[in-house]
């Protein structure tokens, strides 16, 4: 069973989007994923087609109305469906690279995408949705989120990505940022690839890029490195 994605949106003609090419489009066109993008307009009954409404309580822009995005819900997951429903939301838990593993090693997601100035919490809450947010910023929709989140999983699916070893190795998969990377030309505008690289001796070069992933961690995310370093006292 190939994992499966549902985006429910205002806008499906954003999807697949960027995900119809490279590594992600050639794993949906060889059905390792699949994804379908259903229209939450599809699912209101009034002569208007009504999704939004304004807010109670005042204050500006409009919020997506609890029926119509159930509706939505209940017409993608039929009874039994165990895929995990998520609502993308700046208030929910910042996306890191374990909650896509967790996402990716399951049978799919139902991602619910947001406009305006969001969902009505009662629905959320009925459907015991997850709330997932990609960072402290403010999208215009959850579509771009939703497209990350699933191009983050897909490259994890088993036959997605070349060499298994890019996975192990890259930055977040171990808690550490990945060292840099080097290619031809071996010298460049007066700048040398770093000699170690160069020195067909494997265990200097493993040694070289755990020093190097340790230390930028270390500059440029602490939060990272006091985390593994709390981990490591621990064990
Ligand atoms: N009023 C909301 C707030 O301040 O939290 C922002 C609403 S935003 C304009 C519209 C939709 O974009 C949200 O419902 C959500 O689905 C999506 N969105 C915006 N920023 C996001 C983020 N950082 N992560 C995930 N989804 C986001």
């Amino acid at each position: 069973m190939s994992f499966h994605a549902t985006a429910l949106t205002l806008f499906p003609e954003m999807f697949p989007g960027p995900l119809g090419l490279s590594l992600a489009g050639r794993a949906l066109r060889e059905g390792i994923w699949r994804l379908d993008a259903q229209d939450i307009r599809a699912q209101a009954h009034d002569r208007h087609r009504t999704v939004d409404d304004t807010p109670f309580g005042g204050g500006a822009g409009m919020v997506m109305r609890p029926d119509v995005v159930d509706a939505a819900i209940a017409a993608a997951m039929p009874e039994g469906d165990t895929r995990p429903l998520v609502y993308l939301t700046p208030r929910g838990r910042l996306l890191d690279q374990a909650l896509v593993r967790e996402i990716a090693s399951g049978p799919g997601v139902v991602l619910l995408c947001g406009r305006y100035e969001g969902v009505d919490q009662r629905v959320i809450e009925a459907r015991a949705m997850r709330e997932i947010s990609l960072g402290d910023y403010v999208l215009s929709g959850g579509e771009m989120a939703a497209l990350t989140l699933l191009d983050a999983c897909v490259r994890l699916l088993p036959g997605v990505m070349g060499g298994a070893e890019s996975a192990l190795e890259e930055s977040h998969s171990a808690g550490l940022l990945e060292y840099p990377h080097y290619t031809r030309p071996a010298e460049w505008q007066g700048r040398a690839v770093p000699p170690v690289l160069l020195s067909g001796h494997h265990a200097e070069v493993a040694r070289w890029r755990r020093e190097q992933a340790e230390a930028a961690t270390r500059e440029r995310r602490p939060d990272l490195w006091k985390r593994i370093a709390a981990g490591a006292a621990a064990a």
